[in-house]
């Protein structure tokens, strides 16, 4: 099972990644983690790309597809994989067709994940309060929100154009929009069985 889950900065990508990849038995693999992770260890990579996190860019294609190719080698993925905040530009996105087509496999879904980007910008305000997060500020959510509309977006018709894209509604109560995940990954992976 290799699925990929797009949707807008604070649309809870990484809430339902985890619940979805305990579901299927797969690992969630977030890039934003990965670069995180590195920033808090202090490691090369993290401090290449601190900066650019704290502005809310994002990292060079170059530095992402590295560290995507090279977690897509681990043991864990043999059964399948669910990459969140990958991929994210149109490089991206050729990167990680090559590799598939290299291994002989493929998508077998992308999840869209929809909200209001009025209610993710409040609920990332909260989430920066509550976490103590003064780098979150509004200019920066602002403008993730903005490049995430610009540059990431335009994917899924990309992937919609394959066939690929599955619309769950991200709005509502955590378990409810997982049980609609799973129900829209089901009744596509079951399809072909
Ligand atoms: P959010 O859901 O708030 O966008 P993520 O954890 O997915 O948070 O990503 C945090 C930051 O990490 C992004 O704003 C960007 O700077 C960087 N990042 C994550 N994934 C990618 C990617 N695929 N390409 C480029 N930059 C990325």
């Amino acid at each position: 099972m290799r699925l990929l889950i797009m949707g807008p900065p604070g649309a809870g990508k990484g809430t339902q990644a985890a619940k979805i990849a305990a579901q299927y038995g797969i690992p969630a693999i977030s890039t934003g983690d990965i670069f995180r992770t590195n920033i808090k260890e202090r490691t090369e990579l993290g401090q290449q790309v601190e900066q650019i996190l704290s502005s809310g860019g994002y990292v060079p294609d170059e530095l992402t597809n590295e560290i995507v190719r090279d977690r897509l080698t681990w043991d864990d993925t043999a059964p399948g994989w669910l990459l969140d905040g990958y991929p994210r530009t149109g490089g991206q996105v050729a990167f990680l067709d090559g590799t598939l087509s290299a291994a002989g496999a493929s998508l077998d879904a992308v999840v869209s994940l929809t909200v209001d980007e009025d209610a993710v910008v409040q609920r990332l305000l909260k989430r920066a309060e509550t976490d103590g997060r003064t780098d979150d500020t509004e200019d920066v959510i602002r403008e993730r929100q903005a490049i995430y509309r610009q540059e990431t977006a335009p994917l899924l018709a990309t992937y919609g154009g394959r066939g690929l894209v599955l619309e769950v509604d991200g709005m509502g109560d955590v378990d409810e929009v997982t049980a609609r995940l799973v129900a829209a990954i089901d009744a596509r992976t079951g399809e072909r069985d």
